[in-house]
């Protein structure tokens, strides 16, 4: 029997240095200035980030579900966050974070997992308090005040639809993404078109 740790330390040998390039998505963008600042009302956000400026820690379903996992759908370069979780994490070592960032956090190369951990607000309103208390609606996808999560959750996986669609464990999810309508499908681009440029501009 291994620990995580020490599964990461194999995946890290075995993967670099590919691990430290890889992007199998082509996601480029620079991470949403929040992640510097902490300023967001995005509770989830937030507080996430905050506790990684306050204390240089945060836990597993923070760090996976809600920084990588919101990186990941906003379309952040994965190495930007590699450098971040880097940058502000007490435990942060090259071969911690890049199989745990690059693998399984942002889904840049399938070394580690045979999916992506995307997921809207559902996940962090069943994982967390987070949700009651913050501005933006967890139910509402588009429109005004909906979470940024779940319109940037169905653009990535349609944006990704090549890559994604045969991936092991994602029917579900497309069979979702099939039953919108076209109408749906504007409204949401239009929303997570949005939710990028307010994630650039420091205003989420
Ligand atoms: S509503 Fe959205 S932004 Fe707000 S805490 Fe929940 S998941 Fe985060």
């Amino acid at each position: 029997m291994i620990g995580w740790r020490e599964f990461m330390r194999h995946v890290y040998r075995e993967s670099m240095p590919a691990m430290g390039e890889a992007n199998q998505l082509d996601q480029t963008r620079d991470l949403p200035e929040a992640y510097w600042t902490g300023d967001t009302d995005m509770v989830c956000l937030s507080e996430a980030v905050g506790h990684v400026r306050d204390h240089g820690y945060a836990h597993h379903i923070e760090r996976l579900m809600v920084l990588a996992n919101f990186a990941l759908i906003y379309g952040a370069d994965p190495h930007e966050l590699n450098r971040w979780f880097h940058l502000g994490f007490v435990d942060a070592f090259h071969w911690v974070t890049t199989p745990n960032v690059v693998g399984m956090g942002t889904f840049a190369t399938d070394a580690l997992s045979s999916k992506p951990y995307a997921s809207s607000a559902n996940y962090v309103n069943g994982m967390s308090d987070y949700c009651s208390g913050c501005p933006y609606y967890h139910t509402k996808t588009t429109g005004e005040g909906a979470c940024p999560f779940n319109a940037l959750y169905w653009d990535f996986l349609k944006d990704n639809e090549e890559t994604l669609r045969g991936t092991g464990r994602m029917g579900l999810m497309y069979s979702h993404v099939d039953g919108k309508d076209d109408e749906e499908w504007a409204a949401i681009r239009e929303r997570a078109a949005e939710v990028r440029e307010m994630g650039a501009d420091g205003t989420l």
